[in-house]
């Protein structure tokens, strides 16, 4: 399986997450002796420089560490990034690379916020930074790739896969939307059509929670392994990823270590949004409320663990279904993972962003289960929750600082302060959709802040 000349997978974004997870992916087939691979990594912005230059003086090498629920940490050294991109602000380093008909698929990770999408998962010609890049810059990924698509179009016109990696619902989709419409409104007709006829856009699911990195690990790396790292990087033990298989210019044998090659990703993205995510959130608020900080007390607070269970297995199964997936296994594994003590996720992380939470992760499965002609009660608490949390918000009484790119304070701060806010937050559309004109749905939402909020007044001890 050696290739005198490897293939190049240009990955954009120097996260933590792509080091614990793409790049472990590719690291597996190196040491299964299949070399016909190496990453590349660079970034768009300046703020990856720091490390891309301590990877560099590390041969691109740096240690993951993993821990299970359990405790059980492991070490290994990845050495699938064999180029460290050098930054500049004209971007050549990236330009070059992504020109060189050697890279064959061109990743990337550059956050949810990266694609500049609006409510309607269009382009937001709005922002600031969309608007420099329509004007010929390139702080993001559309005007970046602009440059790298330019010069590898001149230069050989191979095809490439634009492989988006990032947490975002139809990702392959979305973006490839959103970067078409920047070519067009950037009037680049050759270049629209040549992306358009020699690119791809998978759509991808990924999964491995990587906290950003903290001080203590680097000590145990060196305690564990004797390297002293510069770079390390630690996440859960859990890992998964599921492609749709459209590449334009061959991919690695990904399917050897692991990874789901489908034809649509729409299941278990969706598995992944109401299960993973949703319930996520409901632990993160109802956690809230009961004065703990981090996800894993939450999880291990019975009530919490069980409201979470219930919705999941009473509302979410039956709407997901017929699925692929071992949903009640994944929901298990799901919450197992939550109740990792060693990951030390926070609940003020994890509650943010509950308006635009709601609607995507949350409501699809009220309004599925009452089209069954059921009441989703167990899926009506995660909303009853959410409004408790804005009251207290409303109070000043959250213990931290509430992050909602959504938000606006001064008319959420209007509405809760009315002796109806209850019914007002039930009606309305941008939360609940079609259910927000239902008085049956309003009523249920009534019913399941009553029976939360007793329990919500008193704080919950926490396991440690
Ligand atoms: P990180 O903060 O370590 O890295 C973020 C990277 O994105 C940096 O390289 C930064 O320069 C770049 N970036 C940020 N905003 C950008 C913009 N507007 N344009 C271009 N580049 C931009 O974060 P991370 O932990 O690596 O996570 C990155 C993304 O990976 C997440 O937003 C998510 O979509 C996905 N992801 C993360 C996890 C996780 O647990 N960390 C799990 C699944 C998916």
């Amino acid at each position: 399986m050696n290739a005198a000349i490897p293939s190049v997978w240009l990955h954009i974004g120097a996260g933590s997450f792509h080091r614990a997870h793409q790049a472990w992916y590719l690291h597996r087939l190196l040491q299964q002796g299949d070399n016909r691979w190496e990453i590349a990594l660079s970034n768009i912005r300046d703020d990856a420089v720091p490390l891309l230059n301590t990877l560099a003086a590390q041969n691109g090498e740096y240690t993951l560490e993993t821990v299970t629920p359990e405790g059980e940490r492991q070490y290994e050294k990845i050495t699938s990034i064999k180029t460290l991109v050098p930054w500049d602000e004209e971007l050549k380093g990236l330009i070059k690379q992504g020109a060189d008909p050697r890279t064959k698929v061109i990743a990337f990770t550059v956050t949810e916020s990266g694609y500049y999408l609006d409510t309607d998962h269009k382009l937001d010609v709005q922002q600031p930074d969309i608007k420099a890049d329509l004007n010929g810059e390139a702080r993001t990924i559309y005007g970046a790739l602009t440059r790298v698509l330019q010069a590898r179009r001149v230069a050989s016109g191979d095809p490439v896969t634009l492989l988006n990696c990032d947490n975002l619902r139809h990702n392959g989709e979305r973006f490839r939307q959103g970067f078409l419409t920047f070519l067009k409104l950037r009037n680049e007709p050759t270049l629209l059509t040549w992306v358009e006829q020699n690119t791809t856009s998978p759509n991808t699911m990924v999964d491995r929670i990587t906290p950003r990195p903290t001080s203590d690990i680097a000590p145990r790396v060196l305690a564990a392994t004797g390297f002293e790292d510069q770079a390390p990087v630690m996440a859960e033990a859990f890992i998964q990823w599921v492609i749709e298989d459209d590449f334009a210019a061959g991919r690695p044998a990904l399917e050897n270590v692991g990874v789901e090659l489908v034809d649509s990703v729409l299941p278990w993205e969706e598995a992944k949004i109401r299960i993973l995510n949703a319930s996520h959130s409901c632990i993160a608020w109802a956690g809230t409320l009961v004065g703990q900080d981090y996800i894993h007390q939450s999880t291990q607070t019975h009530e919490i663990k069980e409201m979470a269970w219930e919705y999941v297995t009473q509302d979410v199964i039956p709407s997901l279904m017929p699925s692929p997936l071992d949903l009640e296994a994944y929901r298990d594994v799901v919450l197992a993972r939550f109740a990792n003590p060693y990951i030390r996720d926070t609940n003020q992380r994890v509650a943010a962003d509950g308006l635009s939470k709601i609607p995507g992760f949350i409501t699809p499965t009220l309004m599925e289960t009452f089209q069954r002609g059921a009441i989703p009660r167990a899926t009506a608490l995660l909303p009853a929750l959410f409004f408790l949390f804005l009251q207290r918000w409303h109070t000043q009484d959250l213990p931290y600082a509430y992050q909602d790119g959504a938000l606006d304070a001064e008319a959420r701060h209007e509405m809760l302060s009315h002796s109806d806010a209850l019914a007002r937050f039930a009606a309305d559309a941008s939360l609940f959709g079609p259910l927000a004109t239902r008085a049956d749905f309003a009523a249920l939402l009534e019913r399941s802040v009553a029976s939360l909020q007793s329990w919500a007044e008193h704080p919950q001890p926490v396991n440690e």
